[in-house]
């Protein structure tokens, strides 16, 4: 059971720094559903000799902190959930996930002062935690986020689409067409893998789905 209380700009930071995907299945998250997995868990600051033999196990110093950017990573909820249910093991596997968080935690240090230094986007991620999961947002905050999320984004996720909410799906395939339901409705985008950069949105940088002149995903009206 996880006690501590992520901040959104924590998550956030948790979210782009690692590709915004779950690190045990790698299916793409979204940013308001999106659980943080703590890789050794939470549960053993509770059993000091237990963590003490843990921390050396994966060759950790003694003062390791399992609330900080070091030990933790995005997950989907069915993976964190599997997760929790098994007894901890200190296996190889987790040392991988382990180094995997260390490498990033600097940048996803940096990244969550920076955001909470930012009073708009820190605005517009307090709204978004707020709201249900499946509510829609207001434009402000979509283009806000879109953005943020844009900027900071792993070079290999250039074009695809930013997930701010489980809105977004893809509700079929023809035609080399998919047709996607985003936030701001229904629109098309070509289902290829490196799709002409005319289609992508200058606003959040996806190669968005266009329902006409709207990009579905943020809202940008892109009337060139
Ligand atoms: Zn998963
Ligand atoms: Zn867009």
């Amino acid at each position: 059971m996880s006690t501590y209380k992520f901040s959104p700009a924590e998550r956030a930071a948790i979210y782009s720094t690692h590709g915004e995907k779950c690190y045990l299945c790698n299916e793409p998250l979204n940013l308001k559903t999106m659980e943080v997995d703590h890789v050794i868990p939470e549960s053993l600051i509770e059993k000091p000799k237990e963590l003490q033999a843990t921390l050396s196990a994966f060759g950790l110093p003694s003062n390791f902190d399992l609330n900080s950017f070091a030990n933790w990573l995005p997950a989907c909820r069915p993976c964190n959930g599997t997760k929790n249910d098994l007894v901890f093991e200190p296996t190889p596997i987790i040392q991988v996930h382990l180094q995997q968080a260390i490498a990033k935690a600097a940048d996803a240090q940096a990244l969550t002062a920076e955001t909470v230094s930012k009073r708009k986007i820190a605005n517009a991620l307090n709204v978004l935690e707020r709201a249900r999961d499946d509510g829609t947002l207001d434009d402000e905050v979509i283009q806000t986020l879109s953005e943020f999320l844009s900027q900071h984004r792993q070079p290999d996720l250039s074009g695809q689409p930013i997930l701010l909410t489980p809105l977004y799906e893809i509700i079929t395939e023809q035609d080399g067409i998919q047709l996607v339901r985003g936030p701001y409705g229904v629109g098309g985008r070509p289902a290829i893998r490196n799709p002409d950069s005319s289609f992508s949105c200058p606003n959040c940088g996806s190669i968005a789905a266009w329902n006409g002149a709207r990009c579905v995903i943020c809202g940008e009206l892109n009337d060139e």
